[in-house]
């Protein structure tokens, strides 16, 4: 019998297509044995992930990926994804970060979904009537709403044109950065995992270059490791990642990042994380516990 540990999944209150008690079961029937929720800036979906937890006999490590930014040692902007397992979800500071990004994506949508119905029939109704209320909006929304109106035929589709950075309805979004985000996460007792590193390197990337300095600033600020083992990050970048969290004693991880079936081609189960780097997780958190059925 296969015990996979994902720790890093999406449910309808974020951006993935399946509620939480569907993802569960889902996740059971691909053998996943351990599965981490991991939300955009939400821990909604947590308490009906525990409660399908127990039928599906599934363990479940609650998380949150944050939505953060850093700068490159050019100066340029970019959206960096900290995964927090395990932080006390009604820490004040956590709880306010969320909101904050929250309806800071909520005004980001609009304006898109405005720049959007310039040239295309769709509208923030058409976007916001499809989602669940209160859940986090993101570009899959979007993208979403450009595929019922028939605009492209996948939201992948849009993704690669459409609703691409560069674009000109792209707007980027309001976030905390890393740095603060690192530190808000242990504050409240996580374990803070940067999502799939370095996914904007070319696929043949000579492996020269890295941002060592960066990376290793995050480490005196206190990150826990890092996401190596996903469908993003390219070859040269996994073996840089593993090499420097192995010199610095970090953690790294390896993950699905699913979204649905139809919400982007990740698996269940596809990545998997070691069992003695879940064991370092559980044993650096000490804002909650994982919900264990098993
Ligand atoms: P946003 O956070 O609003 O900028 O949108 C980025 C989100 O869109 C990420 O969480 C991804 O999971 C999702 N995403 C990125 N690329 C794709 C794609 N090609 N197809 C579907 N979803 C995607
Ligand atoms: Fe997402
Ligand atoms: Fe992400
Ligand atoms: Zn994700």
């Amino acid at each position: 019998m296969t015990q996979l540990i994902d720790l890093h999944a999406h449910s309808t209150k974020s951006d993935g297509l399946d509620t939480p008690t569907e993802l569960v079961r889902f996740a059971a029937e691909a053998g996943v044995a351990t599965l981490g929720i991991t939300d955009h800036d939400t821990t909604d979906g947590w308490a009906e992930a525990f409660r399908a937890a127990e039928s599906f006999g599934v363990d479940i490590v609650p998380g949150i990926e944050l939505s953060t930014h850093s700068y490159t040692a050019a100066g340029r902007k970019i959206s960096v994804h900290m995964l927090a397992y395990l932080p006390d979800p009604s820490h004040p500071e956590l709880r306010q970060a969320m909101s904050e990004t929250k309806d800071g994506r909520v005004n980001r949508a609009k304006r898109m979904v405005e720049l959007l119905a310039e040239d295309y029939p769709i509208s923030w109704d058409d976007v916001i009537g499809a989602m669940e209320p209160g859940a986090t909006i993101g570009r899959p929304a979007l993208a979403d709403a450009l595929v019922r109106a028939g605009v492209v035929a996948t939201r992948s589709n849009a993704f690669e044109s459409i609703l691409a950075k560069g674009s000109r309805y792209y707007i980027s979004e309001y976030s905390l950065s890393t740095v603060d985000a690192i530190r808000l996460v242990r504050s409240a007792g996580g374990v803070p995992i940067m999502a799939h590193p370095l996914t904007d390197l070319s696929q043949d990337h000579d492996g020269s270059d890295l941002p060592l300095a960066e990376f290793e600033h995050l480490v005196e600020v206190g990150i826990a490791g890092w996401e190596v083992q996903h469908r993003l990050v390219p070859q040269v970048a996994r073996n840089w990642l593993t090499d420097l969290a192995a010199k610095h004693g970090l953690i790294i991880t390896g993950s699905s990042d699913y979204h649905g079936l139809l919400g982007k081609d990740n698996r269940l189960g596809e990545n998997q994380t070691q069992p003695e780097m879940l064991e370092r997780i559980v044993n650096q958190a000490s804002g909650c516990e994982p919900f264990l059925v098993r």
